[in-house]
């Protein structure tokens, strides 16, 4: 049976995008409206997305509406468009006063006002629409007050009584943690016994811990982050509550966009190629070492790598890996990121040290991007935990074998390459050790080495499917239990 789903979240793609998030919600929501239900995506109006060149349409009924948060009060209006490629209508919360800014995320000190009022005007809208949602569904800690704005300041709205709420964990690194203030700002002083009591009496406030008090479901990226937040290591001092919610907590894989992820059909690359005929990935690798200005050999391995440069994605085992791949072996590294100083000012040494082997561009840059999937012979993806991942998924898909850590979305995307079998897709090591990823660049560069292993492995992993098609049947099955709980 169709649903009315409404989805929120800080990012979606191609509107706000600054890693996964922006293309998962994207995903989800375009895969859902494909299987036939109606699906609304809520995202604010952020000034960048202003000056887009998109169809923004106003709508008569959603304009100057006005919200109290606490002693405040803010007046939003709404602009949809459609979400590309989909039956997705995107609605805009254009509040200057709180999305003036030029970037997504802020410092500055109202950032528990914007995503606060995100998920205000969810409702705002949903009651102007009187468009009863069957499910609303929050993304991380952006906005996870939508459950206890639900139970709260909605509650006496029959409209909502039989909405059930989920909450999607992408990264539990990013707990939206405030001041205890904050919880009367953004409306739930009176609410108090729904918060976490003892943070509040040590003086703080987490939008996330809020979330996973209330949600009716949560979900996270992978079958394996799913047991990893539930353990002390992994579970930012959130593992308790979590084992707690056990009964209320799956793990989904990500899906892919192939739509925009295959080197099939990718506008970006410069030649387009199949698992069948993989002369144009050699043709791209070129491409790819002649645009950066590397020197161009016709065996020396490719290693790409493309990501927030993030102590959470591990690039700290490279300052004690890299140096010596480089000067002992005939290889390049092609990498495109930005992030933490110290990672940024390795790769920008590991340039300069290694001249005509290392390129590397800081910033962010989609074209780019998908020139090094195409491009590179090797995908390094060391993390020291990854929720699920994308990189990795593409990288199979564009028949570039992926080196990653066993963890989480890794674990359960990437298949060990298994030289007897000649099963797997690409190389995992378990402990997060400059030796463990030493260890696999060096059995990557060995199975490289020999051409006939390695195009059975590319066609290994070209041939796995990530598509959303299939794993948003996975989301329909966690909606359906909630139904089920009514
Ligand atoms: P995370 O969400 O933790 O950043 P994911 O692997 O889930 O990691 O998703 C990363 C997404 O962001 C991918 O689509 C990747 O291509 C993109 N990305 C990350 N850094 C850059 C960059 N510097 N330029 C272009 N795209 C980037």
């Amino acid at each position: 049976m169709p649903l009315r789903i409404a989805h929120a979240a800080a990012e979606i793609t191609p509107f706000a995008k600054t890693g996964g998030l922006g293309d998962v919600v994207a995903g989800v929501a375009r895969a859902l409206g494909r299987r036939g239900h109606d699906v609304r995506a809520f995202l604010p109006f952020y000034a960048p997305v202003a000056k887009l060149d998109l169809p923004f349409v106003s709508v008569d009924f959603l304009r100057d509406i006005e919200v109290r948060m606490g002693e405040r009060s803010f007046t939003f209006s709404i602009f949809t468009t459609r979400l590309p490629a989909s039956s997705v209508d995107v609605y805009f919360v254009h509040c200057p006063a709180l999305y003036h800014h030029d970037r997504i995320y802020s410092s500055d000190w109202d950032e528990y006002l914007r995503f606060g009022l995100l998920c205000r005007a969810v409702f705002e809208c949903c009651q102007r629409m009187g468009w009863s949602p069957d499910v609303l569904h929050a993304h991380d800690w952006h906005t996870a007050l939508l459950p206890v704005y639900q139970r709260s300041l909605y509650a006496w709205d029959r409209l909502f009584a039989n909405t059930r709420t989920v909450l999607t964990l992408h990264n539990l690194g990013y707990p939206g943690t405030f001041a205890a203030g904050v919880a009367g700002d953004l409306g739930l002083a009176p609410h108090g016994h729904l918060l976490h009591r003892d943070d509040l009496a040590a003086g703080r406030f987490s939008f996330l811990k809020t979330g996973l008090i209330w949600a009716d479901l949560l979900t996270t990226v992978s079958r394996t982050y799913a047991r990893e937040i539930q353990t002390p290591e992994h579970g930012f001092g959130l593992d308790a509550m979590l084992r707690a919610r056990a009964d209320h907590l799956v793990g989904i894989v990500n899906g892919v966009d192939y739509g925009e992820w295959s080197p099939e059909s990718d506008p970006y690359i410069p030649q387009r190629y199949s698992a069948a005929d993989l002369s144009g990935k050699e043709a791209t690798r070129q491409a790819l070492l002649a645009k950066v200005g590397l020197a161009t050999t016709p065996r020396a391995p490719v290693l790409g790598l493309v990501s927030r440069l993030t102590a959470q994605k591990g690039f700290d085992l490279l300052f004690d890996t890299l140096p010596e791949f480089l000067f002992h072996r005939d290889v390049r590294l092609v990498a495109l990121g930005s992030g933490e100083e110290r990672y940024e000012s390795l790769l920008a040494w590991l340039q300069v040290t290694f001249p005509g082997k290392v390129w590397y561009y800081r910033g962010y840059n989609e074209e780019l991007a998908h020139w090094i999937e195409a491009g590179a012979d090797i995908f390094l993806m060391p993390s020291r935990y990854e929720p699920c991942g994308l990189n990795q998924m593409y990288s199979l898909r564009y028949g570039t074998p992926p080196v990653v850590r066993r963890t989480g979305g890794l674990a359960d995307t990437v298949e060990p390459w298994n030289p007897v079998s000649r099963q797997g897709t690409g190389f995992l090591f378990d402990h997060f050790t400059p030796e463990g990823l030493r260890w696999a660049i060096d059995t990557a560069l060995r199975v490289q080495a020999d051409p006939e292993a390695w195009r059975q492995l590319q066609r290994n992993g070209m041939a796995k499917d990530f598509s959303w098609d299939r794993q948003v049947l996975e989301y329909e099955k966690a909606y359906g239990r909630l139904r089920r709980q009514r």
